[in-house]
């Protein structure tokens, strides 16, 4: 193993923060779609752990409520970008966005909101599929990074401008099986 791989620093996000968080962020979901079929859009692949606890609090959040119905649909799509000095991010989609989004209600599940620049992409993508509804879930969202405007439906954290990982999140595919979000050390 190199020994300049950056080590995880300081636990931003503890576990516990994160399920609390995370259960109401299903709670309000399935109220706000009440008896609806919605489709989870999760973007890969950093958004993996959340969608899963995501799409397990939205179930749990119905037990509770007998009288709540939100039937859920997974797709998934895969994006690239390409940061090249200050210009913006050219964002690329590598898979999905399937035909079964026309006329649905479709929530994207993401990471992590940065400069805004995939969300931006993704929500002008989605629109030639044309979705009923498109809304969007970020686990973390860094305002003070936005370059472009972009409309955030759920936040689950807003977070200072570090570079962090784990929860999904990665540096060079490593940590992403972290179970809490933590800021990364230098080498
Ligand atoms: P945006 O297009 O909003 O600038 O970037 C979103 C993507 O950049 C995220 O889905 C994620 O892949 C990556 N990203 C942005 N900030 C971080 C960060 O602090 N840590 C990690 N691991 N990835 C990040």
């Amino acid at each position: 193993m190199s020994t300049t791989k950056p080590l995880p620093e300081s636990v931003l996000i503890s576990e516990s923060c994160l399920r609390n968080r995370i259960r109401e962020l299903g709670a309000q979901i399935s109220t706000d779609y009440e008896n609806q079929e919605l489709v989870l859009l999760g973007v890969l692949r950093g958004s993996v752990l959340f969608f899963a606890d995501l799409a397990r609090a939205i179930f749990s959040a119905q037990l509770t409520d007998s009288g709540r119905d939100v039937r859920v649909r997974f797709e998934f799509v895969q994006l690239t970008s390409y940061h090249n000095g200050t210009k913006p991010s050219r964002v690329q989609l590598i898979r999905g966005g399937s035909d079964y989004l026309q006329q649905r209600h479709v929530l994207i599940v993401e990471d992590i909101v940065d400069t805004g620049h995939t969300v931006k992409f993704l929500r002008e993508h989605l629109r030639t599929l044309n979705p009923k509804t498109v809304k969007v879930c970020t686990l973390l969202d860094k305002p003070s990074q936005h370059q472009v405007p972009v409309a955030i439906d759920y936040i689950g954290f807003e977070i200072p401008d570090a570079f962090v990982v784990g929860y999904g999140l990665d540096y060079a595919q490593q940590y992403r099986n972290l179970p809490y979000i933590a800021r990364l050390e230098s080498p």
